[in-house]
């Protein structure tokens, strides 16, 4: 893994006279020369609009986008059933599947008065919000598949909470905030076979250790380019067809219609049907760059360096007094939260940045879930194929001398 360092330029470069220990995969990974160098060929030969042109770069265009559909869809492991949407990542994707199950109104939408929502306590905002909404707009009821004191969710409990009323089932495979995953596969296969219709969040781990999507119970599977080292403001939405075909369509205007009168419009047929305007081609084209970088690494090989790298950080920072890990159980994580007593994490990562090293400190988007462990900000390092067991090591050395200052 550490040749493919060379990759990645923006890695070689120093932070407040330190070598740059990038430890913020979890929020955003870095992009390889071989992505940048997809986005750089589109700009430079084929912009152009897509579907719309006779023309030779509109073809060019249209082409690259369709073939980089085949590729990403490929990579998740769809099958015949299933379709690709492209998003702006999982946060338009998530919001394309609650809204889409709400905005044709009553009596038309799949949720009505009455029904319930199951969502589990481990999410990104971006995977509740939408649910919050969707209740509030339909009468629906939102429940909550609550995590025990680790952090862990259980099917015994989901099994409780699974009524005829259920419509909807939505789960992450992999809990930003803790690393926790879920044993979602069992899950999505309750949930689906109790008739609802069932959503994975595949944001933290689209890009390692996932099964194939064909053999999930998952009807919406949603990710982003950005945290698989594709380029920023991209992602897709994976649906099985009959699924995605009972979305009312978020985005409304050019490219999604089959035909148009001033009072009435008729939808056109799925992908385009979901992706109204104009997308981010020249991204799906380096989203597209992006999987092959993967597959032409290995994900087993990737997933096993990552694994190294968290047991390795979560020994080294649970032997230092004063910290706690969160969800040390969670040995398939790539990355690793933790609490300092007395030491609030925004100081503590300022000391780290001032020797160069990079993480997250704060909520990560999953308050709720901060609040049920009775926790306030937490401190993440999330780890991608390029990081090192001595950028670990310095991790751990930084964050014991910033117990020892702060204390
Ligand atoms: N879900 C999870 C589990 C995430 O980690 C994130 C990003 N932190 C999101 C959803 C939202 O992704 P994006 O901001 O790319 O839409």
């Amino acid at each position: 893994m550490h040749a493919l360092r060379a990759q990645f330029p923006v890695l070689a470069q120093s932070i407040h006279g330190q070598p740059l220990a990038y430890l913020d995969n979890g929020a955003t990974t870095q992009t390889p020369l071989a992505v940048q160098q997809a986005l750089q060929q589109f700009e430079q030969r084929d912009r152009a609009n897509i579907h719309r042109g006779v023309h030779t770069l509109s073809q060019r265009a249209t082409d690259a986008f369709e073939a980089a559909r085949g590729v990403l869809k490929r990579f998740v492991g769809a099958g015949r059933e299933h379709e690709l949407v492209f998003t702006s990542g999982t946060t338009e994707a998530l919001n394309i599947v609650a809204q889409g199950l709400w905005a044709a109104g009553p009596g038309k939408a799949w949720l009505r008065a009455g029904d319930r929502i199951i969502v589990s306590g481990l999410e990104h905002h971006a995977n509740l919000i939408p649910w919050q909404q969707a209740a509030r707009m339909t009468g629906a009821e939102l429940v909550i598949l609550q995590p025990d004191a680790q952090g862990r969710v259980h099917v015994q409990d989901l099994q409780a909470l699974l009524t005829p009323a259920t419509r909807v089932f939505a789960i992450t495979a992999g809990a930003n905030a803790t690393g926790e995953r879920p044993p979602y596969e069992e899950m999505l296969q309750l949930a689906r076979a109790a008739g609802a219709l069932t959503v994975l969040d595949a944001a933290q781990a689209v890009g390692h250790g996932m099964p194939a999507l064909a053999t999930l119970d998952c009807d919406y599977m949603a990710f982003s380019g950005h945290k698989m080292y594709g380029p920023m403001g991209t992602g897709a939405l994976v649906g099985r067809r009959q699924a995605l075909q009972l979305l009312y369509p978020l985005r409304l205007g050019g490219d999604m219609v089959e035909w148009v009168s001033y009072e009435d419009a008729g939808f056109a047929q799925l992908p385009a049907r979901l992706e109204g305007g104009t997308p981010n081609v020249g991204g799906a084209v380096g989203l597209a760059a992006a999987a092959q970088f993967i597959d032409s690494v290995g994900r087993s090989a990737i997933d096993q360096h990552l694994h190294a790298l968290r047991a390795r950080a979560v020994a080294g920072l649970s032997a230092i007094d004063g910290i706690t890990v969160l969800a040390p159980h969670a040995t398939q994580a790539a990355l690793v939260s933790f609490v300092a007593r007395d030491v609030h994490p925004h100081d503590i990562g300022t000391l780290l940045d001032e020797r160069g090293i990079a993480v997250r400190t704060g909520h990560h988007c999953a308050e709720p879930l901060h609040n049920h462990f009775g926790l306030g900000p937490t401190t993440r390092a999330s780890f991608a194929l390029y990081n090192t067991a001595e950028e670990v090591d310095r991790l751990i050395a930084a964050v014991a001398h910033a117990v020892k200052v702060f204390q």
